[in-house]
């Protein structure tokens, strides 16, 4: 939807040229205080597409957050064409307390499992529902920022949903050359884009474990100026845009601890690097001693995420691996 003028999404309204921020509502607390999701639009002074990045739709994820402090940050809306929009927050409470979801919604936890939620819903759905109104409403092009969280690294890697969403994830540019579909889920803002007729992608990359400075700038610059590429491939900022050379298409197998105990990771495993099936992934250890299994590799592929919290319990996401279907140039 080309901007054509002022662009209104909840309480906040650009004009062109102009910044502006508020909230998306869903509700109002126990003191009669309006409860929203955060908004902040860079309106561009020239018309283009609207560009809606989210971030923390879980908790722990404080990567998007961070890209989108940095967008905002270097985006001048004189020389933007169409407009940006920042969530930097999709599932607020869930980020102020640093949990993948609300600890108080006992129905609804995950928000990435019932988006878009409905509006008479359980009170993660609420706000979803809320989100999602405004979003399909306004965005042409969307991107929902993920991480390991506070139990694994991912390394870069998108979730696409075919067509559209395809060449949005290519716009991602150098790096970005793991293209996935399927996975886990699939109530996500990627799928509601996508039955709406828009493209949305799944972006992952980083993990709590990686937020001291030099590591969380890291992720943060890259998705940042992965944001601006995508910006410059749809003509909504100057300069050229970078791409990969080719890129390979896959789907996620999940891995998970087969019995509970310490998860080692065997010291010569790397993520993005081809494995065989049945290659040794990880051992993990009772709490006497004994190696009391063994993960392997459940096909060829790759690795593009690892568990960095060692202790697991029988059915813990543990490894995050592609199953490698074709390539493309
Ligand atoms: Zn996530």
């Amino acid at each position: 939807m080309p901007t054509n003028g002022a662009l209104t999404i909840g309480t906040a309204t650009a004009e062109p040229g102009q910044r502006a921020h508020g909230i998306i509502e869903y509700g109002v607390d126990g003191f009669g205080a309006p409860l929203g999701v955060p908004i902040t639009i860079v309106n561009g002074a020239e018309d283009g597409p609207v560009l809606w990045v989210d971030g923390a739709i879980h908790g722990d994820e404080p990567e998007g957050p961070l890209a989108i402090v940095k967008v905002l940050s270097a985006l001048d809306p004189g020389e933007l064409k169409g407009a940006f929009v920042g969530c930097m927050a999709m599932n607020p409470s869930a980020f102020a307390s640093n949990e993948r979801g609300n600890a108080w919604d006992k129905n609804t936890y995950d928000m990435n499992r019932i988006y878009p939620g409905r509006a008479s819903g359980f009170p993660t759905e609420r706000i979803a529902h809320a989100h999602a109104e405004a979003l399909v409403a306004a965005a042409d092009i969307e991107m929902t920022i993920h991480s390991g969280g506070d139990h694994s690294y991912l390394s870069m890697a998108i979730f696409h949903a075919g067509g559209e969403s395809e060449r949005l994830a290519k716009a991602m540019g150098p790096g970005w050359d793991l293209l996935l579909t399927g996975g886990p889920g699939g109530k996500s803002p990627m799928t509601t884009m996508g039955e709406a007729g828009k493209a949305g992608i799944t972006v992952e990359l980083g993990g709590m474990c990686a937020t001291l400075p030099h590591d969380f700038h890291r992720v943060g610059d890259t998705l940042a100026e992965s944001i601006f590429n995508v910006m410059r491939v749809y003509d909504m900022q100057p300069g050229e845009a970078g791409s990969c050379e080719r890129w390979f298409h896959g789907v996620q197998e999940l891995v998970s601890a087969p019995v509970g105990g310490l998860w080692v990771t065997e010291r010569d495993v790397q993520m993005r690097t081809p494995m065989r099936e049945g290659d040794t992934i990880a051992r993990i250890y009772d709490l006497f001693g004994n190696e009391a299994a063994v993960v392997s590799a459940p096909c060829d592929g790759q690795i593009f995420g690892l568990r960095t919290n060692p202790t697991v319990h029988p059915g813990d996401w543990c490894c995050f691996y592609a199953r490698i279907t074709g390539e493309s140039s």
